[in-house]
């Protein structure tokens, strides 16, 4: 009997991996918004405490969305808003960009929280489209996509939903993106 199982659970793990590797794509949550047009507040303090340069590139990184078909994103207030987006110095957290989306239990999102983190990148403040590309990525993950995910043996796509930053915008390499690619797009107007 034990044998059995183990012999099941081995085929369905080799057929998972058939259907979810055979190409570089975009993975989502099951989760989503049920509204056609969000609103989302940038914190005061991303303008008081870094200026008019990085603010103005934050938001037009979380709007780089609103050229696909997931639902609009436009500039909201404090405390009435779908999304909200905080930047500070957090320390040694591990992350530079942090996304917190609450959901039902029936997946649609309720509200959704993104934090960018100055710490690793202190030395990068003026590069405005660095916090663009991960004000973008994070943005991803408020829309419910999950990370790209590539085979070794498949050919490399653009994405800026690649797992760390460094691998969609690199600041002393020549990958900058900055705005949704390709798997992105699939992603996000399949879901949508
Ligand atoms: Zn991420």
């Amino acid at each position: 009997m034990k044998r059995t199982i183990i012999c099941l659970l081995l085929v369905l793990a080799i057929s998972i991996g058939a259907i979810s590797f055979a190409n570089a794509y975009t993975a989502v949550y099951p989760y989503s918004w049920n509204k056609n047009s969000l609103t989302c507040y940038f914190n005061a303090d991303i303008l008081s405490n870094y200026g008019t340069q990085i603010s103005n590139y934050v938001r037009i990184g979380v709007m780089a969305w609103n050229n696909t078909d997931a639902p609009s994103i436009s500039v909201g207030t404090l405390g009435s808003s779908d999304i909200s987006v905080d930047m500070d110095n957090y320390g040694y957290t591990g992350w530079d960009g942090y996304n917190n989306t609450n959901y039902s239990p029936s997946n649609i999102i309720n509200y959704s929280i993104t934090y960018l983190n100055t710490c690793y990148l202190s030395g990068y403040l003026s590069e405005y489209n660095l916090w663009r590309a991960i004000a973008c990525h994070e943005t991803g993950h408020a829309l419910g996509l999950n990370h790209y995910i590539l085979a070794p043996s498949e050919t490399e796509e653009d994405s800026i939903m690649k797992s760390n930053t460094i691998e969609y915008y690199n600041v002393s390499g020549t990958t900058k993106i900055y705005a949704p690619c390709t798997p992105d797009i699939s992603a996000i107007n399949a879901k949508y």
